[in-house]
């Protein structure tokens, strides 16, 4: 029987730390579905429809890989997916005190659904959506952080969102 795992995230920016996530959750499950998840409490700067676009151009020829969009609770989509588990990424040790939270939480809700960290390369390890959002906000060069056409639709992001103040 195929297997396959839910990596759900806000993905806004994707990045190459998500990239990496998704390359070693592929060595372990047939099939991947990546999660956008929508949060009505934080807009983002690219809209779930928008991210969802992005990392399918990012992925175009991954078979085995998939992108949602979603606003329910994580194990409930896990659940309703039947997914053999949840996949999340780990850098910092700041990341494990949330995430473990968020697992033992998610078995509290749900049992079945098992979720598995995986340790982020070195090189992405201080790798965040939010902060390569602001280094480009404030002119730095991003392109060591993100696969091009991200890039490109975070220039554009940018000077847009300028052009409007
Ligand atoms: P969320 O708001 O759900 O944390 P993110 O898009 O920030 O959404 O992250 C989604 C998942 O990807 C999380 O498990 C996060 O730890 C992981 N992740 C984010 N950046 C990296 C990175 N540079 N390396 C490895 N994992 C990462």
């Amino acid at each position: 029987m195929k297997t396959k795992a839910l990596y759900p995230g806000s993905f806004d920016c994707f990045t190459y730390g998500h990239l990496d996530i998704i390359k070693r959750a592929l060595k372990i499950f047939d099939h991947l579905i990546i999660g956008v998840a929508k949060n009505p409490q934080k807009e983002g700067l690219f809209t779930v429809d928008e991210r969802k676009e992005l990392i399918r151009q990012v992925l175009a020829e991954e078979t085995c890989v998939e992108v949602i969009i979603f606003s329910c609770l994580t194990v409930e989509k896990a659940a309703s997916l039947k997914v053999n588990a949840i996949i999340r990424g780990l850098r910092m040790i700041s990341d494990y005190e949330h995430e473990f939270q968020m697992a033992l939480m998610n078995r509290s809700m749900n049992s079945t659904i098992e979720t598995i960290y995986l340790p982020a390369d070195e090189k992405y390890l201080y790798v965040s959506s939010s902060l390569v959002r602001e280094i480009c906000e404030m002119g730095g060069s991003v392109s060591s952080y993100l696969p091009p056409v991200i890039e490109k639709a975070l220039l554009k992001k940018i000077q847009k969102k300028r052009s409007v103040k």
